[in-house]
């Protein structure tokens, strides 16, 4: 900045020195009223050298009756001994039943012109131009000195500021010392809960700002942003104490009254301006300079201050505006605008806070004008803003700000379609784990590009909802596929290599999605659905799924089932059925398939489709699971004791193959009922096995060698590569019933059949078709080799005695002794 050549003071002739010694009261007086009127914070301001007081309000008014100065005396009789600055707890002045924050500057404690300078400030007042503090009722603010001097604490909800003397808690005295700006968590020690606290420390007075919000109101978002706006009042207490620090000097110099006048007139930060009642600028201070983008002083000197101002008539900035508000002013009157300057230099916009008074000065008229620039205020609250609202490492926005978005965007348009996808990258702890935290960071802010690059072209809103959770918003115009296939192309954009640190990893994902307004119509539940959908996904090992009413188990009414389903285990009330494998070749029975059934005492019949996730989503999977096989095996136990050698097939799933007291219980079950180990099959899906294939293979390795006998479920339906089917330790693979239903018609499916047929035959392994319905499929199946069929064809699931009844005591469709033999040979 170009040097600036001293202003020359107002309201005094620069040529007449004071006289030397202790200034006069009246000296004094105008002293504190020239620098209430720079000063944009203090509720009043004061002097006092130990016999004589004197203050000055907010409107350079002095405070003379006696009840106006009793609180503060009451302080003053209080003061430290050393010199310095000090902030002193609040006090409340019953006589303006107001609360008065004291700043305070003491000098000459070891001579005989004791003295204290002292700024009043309002805490409302301060808290006031906080705006979203006032947001949330459970919080409080607190401001202390950095020693951990309490000065007041506000109650957001009630509006009451209290003083304590309770001893701060051992985390917040650290913080404060520490200085600087910060979050932590510690119990608040006037409540005892666990509290998020958002922390700002003055760097040029030792005066900290805190604001509270209880942990379990969680609102993290809201705190960043109002520790945003605590800094400013830091801030603003910086601003008052320089003020102060102004007065302290002044008292030294009082009798060169001048000297002091000048030097609070070109260091103040804020722009200072002094006009004549037209707007002729007589002079201005280096701040005023600089914000009016000046070269100097002089270019300014002379001109008219109104004709500054960038005319916005909508409003209401004109420079007609301007005058009239400089010539309505009354003596000891204050007025605040908001303003719009015009630079001198590139002609650029100033947005200003202007703050009008006017002085007499020696017979002339003269208006005093604090410029304050609020640009940077609200820069930096804009910054806090982001911040509040953005990721810190992606840039993109963070789960609160994402929510706001799906609020806003169902209140202002209800029922207009879209629908979310959530991604979480799959095995990302092992990412953390194995390159370090700095690798994960790299992986999310490459997969937040390519969110950002696939989704631009569309009105989406893209998120991190934390950790290595992204989320999208889009607009479904058409409802139908829309959603599946932009998360298909998401995906399509993750599975690429990422490169962090030379080593290159492959990358995969789960994705969750759900429709506004069909599967939920508030923002929290939608949220809630596509991560259902997510984990959903997850849990199957599929790259994405949907959100579908099946998959929540979490409502009511499910959480109400799965109690029922509970009680049903725990009290017998489930019941088995029994569907016959028939052998293609002599329609004899091979084995019998148990299958769950629950009639609900109030609700009949429920679908396995509804209740088996709703085991394998808990911790009944594993009561359920011995339940069907204990009873199953009692009914094998019953058949053989009847004569007839039934082997039975249990299905289980994923969560009993993880189980490792598996194998021990169902050889301690087979023991028990007298079973041998090849009548008991258990079935296991293709998926489930994906869940964890290597624990699988091992649980599999386990059990085969117990000698029970293994089948792959619903084969077909998975995503089993060839080479880990290979490996797995298995008997028998069920076609899935999805490609035996259009078997005759579809060419598809035959080839599909054919190929598995061969494959199974290749790897030694039995084969069993599911969903047998028609003579036709059946003779397919059987030209195409198949050992073994099951389905409605043949008979739909039945209870024990009537399976018993049309199976064992039929002599040509009871198993045969020698079909046994050999199959057990095979084994
Ligand atoms: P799954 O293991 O594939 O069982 C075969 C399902 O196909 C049975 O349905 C059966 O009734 C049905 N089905 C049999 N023949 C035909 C046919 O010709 N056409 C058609 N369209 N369907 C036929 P269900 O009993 O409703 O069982 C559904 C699923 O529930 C089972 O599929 C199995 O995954 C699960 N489930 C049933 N009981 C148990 C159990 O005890 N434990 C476990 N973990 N899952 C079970
Ligand atoms: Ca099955
Ligand atoms: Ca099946």
């Amino acid at each position: 900045m170009t040097p600036v050549p001293a202003p020359q003071p107002p309201g005094r002739d620069p040529a007449a020195p004071l006289p030397a010694g202790a200034a006069s009261h009246g000296q004094q007086l105008k002293a504190l009223q020239s620098a209430m009127r720079y000063d944009p914070v203090s509720a009043a301001l004061g002097a006092w050298d130990s016999r004589e007081f004197r203050m000055v309000d907010a409107s350079a008014r002095e405070l003379v009756r006696p009840g106006e100065q009793a609180g503060v005396r009451q302080f003053l009789a209080n003061l430290p001994a050393q010199d310095g600055v000090w902030v002193l707890p609040a006090f409340f002045a019953q006589e303006h039943q107001a609360w008065y924050l004291p700043l305070v500057l003491t000098t000459g404690s070891a001579g005989p012109h004791r003295a204290a300078y002292f700024a009043l400030v309002s805490p409302q007042r301060l808290l006031g131009s906080a705006t979203s503090i006032r947001l949330l009722p459970e919080a409080f603010v607190i401001f202390a000195t950095a020693d951990g001097t309490r000065l007041f604490r506000y109650q957001v909800d009630t509006r009451t500021i209290e003083v304590s003397n309770a001893p701060m808690s051992a985390a917040s005295l650290e913080h404060l010392r520490a200085g600087g700006e910060g979050y932590y968590e510690a119990p608040a020690t006037t409540t005892g809960q666990w509290t998020h606290f958002g922390y700002s420390v003055s760097r040029r007075v030792p005066i900290g700002a805190m604001v509270a919000i209880p942990s379990r109101v969680s609102r993290l978002a809201w705190l960043q942003r109002s520790a945003g706006e605590i800094v400013m009042l830091a801030l603003a207490c910086t601003a008052v104490l320089f003020f102060g620090s102004r007065l302290r000097t002044s008292s030294a110099s009082l009798r060169q009254s001048r000297q002091w006048y000048r030097e609070l007139f070109t260091s103040v930060d804020q722009g200072l301006v002094v006009v004549s009642r037209k707007g002729t600028i007589l002079t201005c201070n280096p701040a005023a300079i600089s914000l009016l983008g000046a070269a100097s002083g002089r270019e300014l000197a002379g001109r008219e201050l109104p004709r500054l101002t960038r005319q916005d008539h909508a409003a209401g900035i004109t420079i007609g505006k301007a005058h009239s508000l400089l010539e309505s002013l009354q003596p000891g009157q204050a007025v605040l605008a908001d303003w719009q300057f015009s630079r001198l230099d590139a002609g650029g916009a100033v947005e200003v806070e202007m703050r009008l008074a006017p002085f007499p000065s020696g017979g002339a008229d003269l208006v005093s004008v604090l410029l304050r620039d609020v640009r940077r205020e609200r820069h930096h609250l804009q910054r806090q803003e982001f911040l509040a609202t953005h990721d810190n490492l992606t840039g993109l926005l963070n789960r609160y700000a994402f929510q706001t978005h799906l609020q806003e965007r169902t209140e202002n348009q209800p029922g207009r379609p879209f629908g979310i996808i959530l991604l979480d990258v799959n095995r990302f702890k092992d990412i953390n784990d194995t390159l370090g935290h700095h690798a994960g960071d790299v992986v999310i802010s490459q997969l937040a590009r390519r969110t950002n690059a696939a989704f631009v072209n569309c009105d989406s809103v893209v998120a991190r909802l934390g950790g290595d959770e992204l989320a999208v918003c889009l607009p479904l115009d058409e409802p139908t596929n829309a959603l599946d296939r932009a998360a298909e192309q998401w995906r399509g954009t993750i599975t690429h290599a990422v490169t962090v640190a030379g080593v290159e990893l492959e990358l995969s994902a789960s994705l969750g999605a759900a429709a506004y307004p069909l599967d939920a119509t508030s923002p929290m539940n939608l949220l809630r659905c596509a991560e259902i959908a997510m984990y959903a996904a997850k849990r199957q090992m599929l790259p994405y799924q949907r959100y579908t009413e099946t998959m929540d188990h979490f409502t009511p009414e499910a959480l109400a089932l799965r109690s029922d389903f509970a009680r049903a285990i725990r009290d017998g009330g489930l019941g088995l059925a029994f569907q016959p494998q028939v052998g293609l070749g002599d329609g004899r029975l091979v084995r019998v398939e148990a299958l769950a059934r629950w009639v609900h005492p109030l609700k009949g019949a429920i679908a396995p489709g509804v209740f088996v996730p709703l085991a394998e989503n808990s911790e009944l999977i594993y009561p359920f699971t011995e339940y069907v096989m204990r009873h199953a095996l009692a009914h094998a136990a019953r058949w053989r004791r009847e004569d007839h050698r039934v082997p039975v097939a249990v299905n289980i799933s994923a969560q009993n193959l993880m189980d490792v007291k598996f194998v021990e219980l169902v050889g301690g079950l087979l023991e028990h009922y007298g079973v041998a180990a090849p009548d008991l099959e258990l079935e296991v899906t293709e998926s489930a096995l994906m869940r964890n294939p290597q624990s699988a293979l091992r649980r599999l390795r386990e059990l085969r060698a117990l000698g029970v006998r293994l089948a792959i479920d619903d084969f077909g339906t998975g995503y089993a590569s060839l080479a880990y089917l290979k490996q797995l330790p298995v008997h028998v693979l069920k076609i899935d019933k999805t490609f035996t239903a259009d078997l005759a018609s579809d060419d598809d499916d035959k080839r599909i059949v054919r190929m598995a047929i061969s494959l199974a035959h290749g790897f030694g392994l039995e084969v069993v078709a599911e969903g047998v319905e028609t003579p036709a499929v059946a003779d397919f199946l059987a030209a195409e080799g198949c050992d073994v069929a099951q389905g409605y064809l043949y008979e739909k699931p039945l209870g024990a005695e009537e399976f018993s009844r049309k199976w064992l005591q039929d002599t040509a469709r009871a198993p045969a002794a020698a079909a046994l033999a050999s199959r057990e040979g095979r084994g």
